[in-house]
């Protein structure tokens, strides 16, 4: 498997503050890596940095083998990089369809358009069933997946999600997991940040901790399961 994104050494800071302290980390093609953590961690900076939202204070992004340090702003979707906010960011007063065709904004292949959104519609027949309603009258669980599915129109090489959970029910959060799970068997690539550790793990390949801005563990989700201080911080065993 090549390496999508390899992060070397990364130092992110607000003013005094440093909440990414020096982290490596990569994902491969095909891979889903969940990155967890308790409240404030830097999993969100990380994400944010990775989409050119924060300028990094030192170290490097690969992706694709290329720097991101002079992407446009613009340039980061049309790259493939793309990423499903905390809080989700949706339009509110455009219509599930509308939000949907959002994410192919940068895209003028009309047909390919046209079949992905069959595929996000087969994937959440929910959205399709209300493809005409106003998104910001959606239920939050609905509301992520036109989220997720709005990032897809985008084609993704990496997607990165972060917080799927924030907010909805339990039965809500597993039904998105599913669905987290059937676009990785599409083979998409996904970088998960999750407060919902354990859940995240037994949905992804690897994962990584964090904690006050520095990786303290990485290995394969079924081994961070398995890891008695992982279990015993973040795991509530
Ligand atoms: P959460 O799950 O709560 O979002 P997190 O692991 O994603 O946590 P971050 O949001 O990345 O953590 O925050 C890391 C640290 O950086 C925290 O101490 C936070 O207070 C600080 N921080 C985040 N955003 C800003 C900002 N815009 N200005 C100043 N400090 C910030």
């Amino acid at each position: 498997m090549s390496t999508l994104l390899q992060v070397k050494d990364l130092k992110v800071a607000y003013g005094g503050i440093h909440a990414v302290k020096g982290i490596d980390l990569e994902v491969k093609q095909g891979e889903l890596v969940a990155l967890i953590g308790a409240n404030g961690a830097g999993k969100t900076t990380t994400l944010k940095t990775l989409m050119g939202m924060v300028k990094p204070a030192g170290g490097e992004i690969l992706f694709d083998g290329q720097s991101t340090a002079k992407l446009a702003p613009h340039e980061y979707v049309k790259n493939g990089l793309v990423m499903v906010p905390e809080g989700r960011g949706i339009f509110s007063r455009l219509t599930v369809e509308e939000n949907l065709q959002m994410g192919a904004y940068s895209r003028n292949d009309k047909a390919e358009i046209l079949h992905d959104m069959e595929r996000v519609y087969h994937l959440f027949p929910r959205l399709k069933e209300r493809h005409k309603q106003l998104a910001g009258t959606l239920s939050g669980g609905e509301q992520q997946m036109v989220a997720i599915g709005r990032a897809m129109l985008s084609r993704p090489k990496l997607l990165l999600l972060d917080e799927p959970s924030m907010g909805l029910a339990p039965i809500i959060v597993q039904k998105i997991f599913e669905i987290i799970k059937m676009i990785a068997a599409e083979g998409v690539t996904m970088l998960l940040v999750e407060q919902n550790a354990k859940l995240a793990l037994q949905t992804a390949d690897r994962g990584y901790v964090m904690e006050s801005g520095k990786v303290t563990f990485s290995d394969s989700a079924d081994a961070l399961l398995a890891n008695e201080k992982v279990q015993q911080a973040y795991l509530g065993e």
